[in-house]
């Protein structure tokens, strides 16, 4: 969906032939390379949704005001006009697409590649066969408190425990860091793998979530002792935690490819990535995986999951940077795609993003 950079790396010091030449690194170059074909966009399935968290950028801007459109037929022409312009991942998000399984499976009975992204409070059929990210921000004190829902984990792992679709998305906030622990070792004792997000503000949003440098600091630890600790229930990299919680956000580290940050509408996603509101319209000046996010704060793992990605030319400097870069597009193949199984993580230290410090 998101790689469009191809290796040049014999303009630069070392050969792309040397970069591959550890068989480990050439397979897993190989291995990812044949998802170079996916390309995204984003789907409002609803605009309600059953519960209402603190912090939720789906309820800022005006995507929240688009009448949802019931019709399946509509759902099933879109697809098709998608697939036609060359679509091949669909991502079904904000408000709660678990509302509409219907409209759901329309999708994927047009599209089989793609993700839906749910709060996990009811559980979608099992014949809709996309990868299903169920948002979890903290213990269940906590998501009472922040997201006004009783008892959500117990929910969404008796919904998700061992359903090889799910993916438990861990979203850490400035006040739910040490939570990390006691979750992921609940989620590993019931068969659910994990990956870690990091909440990016909306924009004009100064609450308590948003994130500071120390808190970015102490969050880079408890994801990198908790990938050493539950390897096989987390999904990342020391890069992604690198990427995620660098002082800068991934526009500032990468250059953001979305359209509403990237004025081409030549290549990549600048090009290709539509984001639709419930009504099926789209507007180009705002559209990307996470809208309404206050840029300057990105660090949402959606974002970094084309943003990162897409920066292959900027990775292949040195044999670090280019297996960390590896590393991040095997964990977000993972994360998103159905059958794909995350390898061993080429680059077991933190390398810091190309032309920037670690922190
Ligand atoms: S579950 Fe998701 S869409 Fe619903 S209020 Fe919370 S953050 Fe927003
Ligand atoms: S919010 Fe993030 S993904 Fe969206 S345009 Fe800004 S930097 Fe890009």
């Amino acid at each position: 969906m998101r790689i469009r950079e191809m290796a040049r790396a014999d303009e630069k010091k070392l050969k792309f032939s040397e970069l591959i030449a550890d068989p480990a690194v050439r397979e897993r170059w190989e291995k990812v390379r044949r998802y170079f074909y996916l390309r995204e966009s984003t789907y409002d399935m609803t605009n309600r949704c059953n519960i209402r968290c603190d912090g939720c950028y789906y309820y800022e801007g005006e995507k929240q005001f688009a009448a949802e459109n019931h019709d399946p037929d509509a759902w099933r022409r879109l697809m098709r006009e998608e697939k036609a312009r060359g679509i091949t991942f669909v991502v079904l998000a904000g408000a709660e697409p678990s509302l509409v399984p219907e409209i759901c499976r329309v999708c994927f009975e047009e599209m089989p590649l793609g993700c839906i992204a749910t709060n996990g409070f009811r559980q979608i059929p099992g014949d809709i066969g996309y990868k299903i990210h169920i948002s979890v921000w903290g213990n269940d004190s906590t998501s009472l408190r922040i997201r006004n829902a009783k008892n959500l984990l117990q929910k969404q792992i008796g919904n998700y425990g061992g359903d090889a679709r799910a993916v438990f998305v861990y979203t850490f906030t400035r006040g739910n860091i040490g939570e990390a622990y006691e979750v992921t070792e609940s989620l590993a004792a019931h068969r659910c793998m994990i990956t870690f997000n990091t909440f990016s503000a909306p924009v004009g949003y100064q609450g308590i979530l948003r994130h500071t440098e120390e808190s970015l600091r102490k969050t880079r630890q408890v994801m990198t002792e908790l990938l050493q600790k539950f390897p096989e229930t987390v999904l990342f990299s020391p890069y992604n935690a690198v990427a995620h919680t660098h002082r800068l956000g991934l526009h500032d580290l990468f250059s953001c490819s979305y359209p509403r940050m990237n004025p081409s509408t030549e290549i990549g996603l600048g090009r290709s990535f539509r984001q639709y509101r419930a009504d099926l319209t789209w507007d180009r000046d705002v559209a990307c995986c996470v809208p309404d996010t206050d840029c300057a704060d990105c660090r949402h793992y959606a974002a970094g999951s084309a943003v990162v990605t897409a920066r292959l030319y900027r990775h292949v400097k040195d044999h670090d940077a280019f297996r960390s870069w590896l590393d991040y597009v095997d964990t977000y193949l993972a994360v998103w795609v159905m059958g794909y199984g995350k390898g061993k993580n080429l680059c077991a230290h933190m390398a810091a993003p190309p032309e920037h410090d670690l922190v």
